[in-house]
C-alpha cells in the first residue's frame, strides 16, 4: 500500500509499506478515503514542528471505511464510515485522571509522534474511532478533526451565547472558530492584515472586522464594546503582537485563549494580567469534541465546505504543498482524495 512519508524535513516520498494487520483485539483497520491538510502537516514537512519526530507518515485529519475488525470491537462493523481522533493518551497519569487527556504526560498524536493517516490503510484502536452517517460526504468527514480543534478553543474560552469574542487573525483556523461561535450565539470581532481575509470573515458571519494594519485593534475593540473590551479573546494569529492585542482587548475578568506553537515572544506586563484578573489559557488538540462536531455536521448546523478550497489526489501531495506556498491567502483547507 502507498504511504506519504516525510523522511527528513523537506523530503517527502510516496513509499510502499506492508498492509496493517489486526494485532490487538480492539484494532480496527480502515481504508482511508479522504484527509485534510493542516498547517501542522506543512510545518512537519518543513522541519519547524517543535514536537514531530522523523521519519513520519503525516496526516491527522482523515476518514475512511472499515475493512477489518479485532474480535473485541463492538458497535462497529465492516463497511462503516468512520473518522479517527488522532489524540492518544495513557489514561492513567495525573493529567488524564483530571480529565485533561489531550495534554497527557505521555501524549502521542497520529501524524506527529505516531504514523498518521496519509496512507491507503490505517490501523487504529476502536476507542479512537467515531462512526459517521454514510450520507456524510468524504470531504466533510475529512475536516471533522479541524473543527474539534475549534470546539476545544471555544470550550477553553468558556464562550457562551451573547458573548463578545475577539478573534485575532482571520485565517483558516480562525474561520472555523468563528463558525463554532456562530452556532453558540456569540458575536465575533475578527482582525487581520489582509483585506481579502477580512472579507471572508464578514462572509462567514463576523459581527465586525478590523484591519490591524490600519487600525489600532485595542481602541477599536473598546469602541465597539462601550469601552469595556471583549469577554473572550482568542489569539489565532500567533505572531506575538496578536497575543498582546488579545490581552489588552479583553475585559477585566476576561479569558484569553492561545493556540499557536510559534515561539514568537509577546510582551505582556504582569500588571495587564493582575490588575484585571485575566485568565490566560492554552488550547491544544481536542478533549472529547468529536461527538458534538459530528452531530453538528450531520444535522447540517455547521457547513464545513465553506473552508474547503482545493482537492488533490493523495499521490499529488507535493503539488498540494506547493499550492499552499504559492497562494497562502486563497488556499484554505485542501482535501486529499484517496480513490
Ligand atoms: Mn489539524
Amino acid at each position: 500500500m502507498k504511504v506519504i512519508r516525510v523522511v527528513t524535513p523537506n523530503s517527502i516520498k510516496i513509499e510502499n509499506d506492508p498492509m496493517p494487520k489486526i494485532e490487538a483485539k480492539d484494532d480496527v483497520i480502515l481504508k482511508v478515503k479522504s484527509a485534510g491538510i493542516c498547517g501542522s502537516d506543512v510545518s512537519i514537512f518543513g522541519g519547524t514542528s517543535p514536537v514531530a519526530t522523523y521519519p513520519r507518515v503525516i496526516g491527522h485529519e482523515f476518514a475512511g471505511e472499515i475493512i477489518e475488525l479485532g474480535e473485541d470491537v463492538q458497535n462497529l462493523k465492516i463497511g462503516d464510515h468512520v473518522t479517527t481522533n488522532p489524540v492518544f493518551n495513557c489514561g492513567v497519569c495525573r493529567i488524564c485522571q483530571k480529565g485533561r487527556g489531550n495534554v497527557c504526560a505521555n501524549l502521542k498524536v497520529m501524524g506527529v509522534h505516531l504514523d498518521g493517516g496519509y496512507r491507503e490503510y490505517v490501523k487504529v484502536p476502536s476507542k479512537n474511532i467515531f462512526k459517521l452517517d454514510p450520507t456524510l460526504s468524504w470531504e466533510k468527514a475529512a475536516v471533522i478533526e479541524a473543527y474539534t480543534v475549534a470546539a476545544q478553543v471555544v470550550d477553553r474560552g468558556g464562550i457562551e451565547k451573547d458573548d463578545i469574542v475577539l478573534i485575532c487573525g482571520s485565517g483558516q483556523i480562525a474561520l472555523t472558530i468563528l463558525q463554532v461561535c456562530n452556532i453558540i450565539g456569540a458575536k465575533c470581532i475578527m482582525t487581520d492584515i489582509i483585506e481579502d481575509r477580512l472579507k471572508k470573515a464578514t462572509e462567514f458571519g463576523a459581527a465586525h472586522v478590523i484591519n490591524s494594519k490600519n487600525e489600532d485593534v485595542v481602541s477599536k475593540v473598546k469602541e465597539l464594546t462601550n469601552g469595556i473590551g471583549a469577554d473572550v479573546a482568542i489569539d489565532a494569529a500567533c505572531v506575538g503582537v496578536s497575543l498582546k492585542q488579545a490581552a489588552l482587548g479583553v475585559r477585566p475578568a476576561g479569558v484569553v485563549v492561545t493556540m499557536g506553537f510559534h515561539d514568537a515572544v509577546a510582551q505582556i506586563s504582569e500588571f495587564t494580567i493582575t490588575s484585571r484578573e485575566l485568565d490566560i489559557r492554552g488550547s491544544r488538540l481536542n478533549n472529547n469534541k468529536f461527538p458534538e462536531i459530528i452531530k453538528w455536521f450531520q444535522e447540517d448546523k455547521l457547513d464545513p465546505t465553506k473552508i474547503i478550497t482545493h482537492h488533490f489526489h493523495f499521490t499529488d501531495i507535493e503539488k498540494a504543498f506547493a499550492q499552499i506556498k504559492k497562494d497562502p491567502e486563497n488556499t484554505m483547507k485542501i482535501i486529499l482524495d484517496f480513490d
